[in-house]
């Protein structure tokens, strides 16, 4: 049969250790055989980061924007014991953190929801979308270990010479001090990017910071959302029969925690990080949260939640077997063709994508799973195959050739 073809090219962008082989043997096995990839690609892995002094996530972040939809393999964002480790002449920022800086915009993180496979909560019965801001705060900081008795100041400098200072602390002995920031344009833009996903999916949108506390920055954020709704989108939500609903962090955890699921969670940067990974292990495992980035100019960037399950990695290299769920990985690719399908009006992309995860679906409600996944499986008179990363995903292309089979005659 003819492969199915796209004319504009998808950016692809290779990772690191286990998922960097698990992408080889996806393309190969999952893709390739039907999809004649059209793809711009970029090597992400930290060597190549390396020897390319970053450039090369510069020069991936920019594809995205030229053409729209992108697909990234998890990477290791180096720390103190990676640089030594790869021998880094720097310790090179977050590849995540570059293409988010360039893009801007939400990421939006769903969980994937298999039958047999029971959430550790269990009201949890409808996906949570968890919106997180893609820009600023922690993750674009600037720190200062003090190193003894010293007086530290805020001081922002307008372009016109006007200077406000607020002092932060009288720091005595020694300390840490860290300034951080974030821009109106951004916040509105993760705002409006929120409302128009909860609109496109018909789905609530919470909205928590912790306002009580940081009044200035936190208050911001929340006046932003208000004014927003307000002016742009209560008429909307009330026809498209949803709602908007403010509350202070921790309040809203408590609520989430106590409810069935079916809604979108916006949170700031580090909320989203850190509850993002909670909210897809309590559904099951982190490998199977999906991850899409959406710039406010409806640019895309498709990619798993996880990272590149480093144990794993080092027991491959050692010829041990591995188990690594490469459910979220998939979905990455689905995701960014359907996408790219969907733009560039090829209907058998969109429809081939479909396919695909439905045989990852069907392979797992059948009992066909990974080590994460198994303790979780539970379904009248089907018994759990545990299977290893490579048979898991050769268990998928039987689904997907049977049903790839049956639409051909
Ligand atoms: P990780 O997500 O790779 O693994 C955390 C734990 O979750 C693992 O111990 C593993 O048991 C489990 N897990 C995760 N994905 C799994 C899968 N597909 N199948 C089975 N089990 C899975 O996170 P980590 O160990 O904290 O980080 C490893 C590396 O990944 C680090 O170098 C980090 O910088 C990088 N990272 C990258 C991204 C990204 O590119 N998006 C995200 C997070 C971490």
């Amino acid at each position: 049969a003819q492969k199915i073809k796209f004319p504009t090219p998808l950016v692809e962008m290779q990772g690191d250790e286990m998922t960097r082989i698990l992408w080889d043997y996806i393309k190969e096995k999952l893709l390739e055989p039907y999809v004649e990839l059209n793809t711009d690609y970029y090597d992400l892995g930290l060597e190549n980061r390396e020897e390319t002094a970053d450039s090369v996530t510069a020069a991936a972040a920019a594809a995205i924007k030229k053409y729209g939809v992108g697909v990234k393999c998890a990477t290791i964002t180096p720390n103190a014991q990676r640089v030594e480790e790869y021998k880094l002449s720097k310790m090179w920022l977050s590849p995540n953190g570059t293409i988010r800086a360039t893009l801007d915009g939400t990421v939006f993180r769903a969980p994937i929801l298999a039958e047999g496979i029971m959430p550790y909560i269990p009201a949890w019965k409808k996906p949570i979308t968890i919106a997180r801001h893609a820009y600023g705060d922690v993750y674009k900081n600037c720190e200062i270990r003090v190193d003894g008795d010293a007086k530290a100041e805020l001081c922002i400098t307008y372009s016109d010479g006007r200077v406000v200072k607020n002092t932060i602390a009288d720091i005595k002995g020694c300390g840490i001090v860290q300034g951080i920031h974030n821009l109106d344009e951004s916040v509105s833009s993760f705002c409006r990017s929120t409302f128009n996903y909860a609109l496109e999916t018909k789905q609530d949108v919470w909205f928590a910071t912790k306002d009580t506390i940081s009044k200035t920055y936190d208050g911001r954020f929340k006046d932003i959302f208000a004014s927003i709704f307000e002016k742009e989108y209560k008429e909307r939500f009330k026809s498209a029969g949803i709602n908007y609903d403010y509350s202070l962090i921790d309040d809203s955890v408590a609520r989430v925690v106590k409810s069935g699921g079916g809604f979108i969670w916006a949170l700031k940067n580090y909320d989203g990080d850190v509850l993002s990974d909670m909210v897809a292990t309590a559904y099951g495992s982190l490998a199977m949260m999906t991850s899409v980035l959406v710039s406010p100019d409806n640019k895309f960037e498709y990619e798993a939640a996880h990272g590149t399950v480093t144990r794993h990695y080092y027991k491959h290299l050692k010829g041990e077997p591995t188990s690594t769920n490469s459910v979220a990985t998939i979905f990455a690719w689905t995701g960014a063709l359907n996408k790219r399908g969907e733009l560039d009006s090829v209907p058998a992309l969109c429809s081939f994508s479909k396919k695909l995860e439905g045989a990852v679906l069907t392979a797992i409600s059948s009992g066909f799973m990974t080590n994460d996944l198994a303790p979780l499986f539970k379904k009248e008179n089907v018994k759990v195959t545990s299977l290893n990363s490579f048979e898991f995903i050769d268990k998928i292309k039987e689904f997907l050739d049977n049903v790839m089979f049956k639409i051909m005659i």
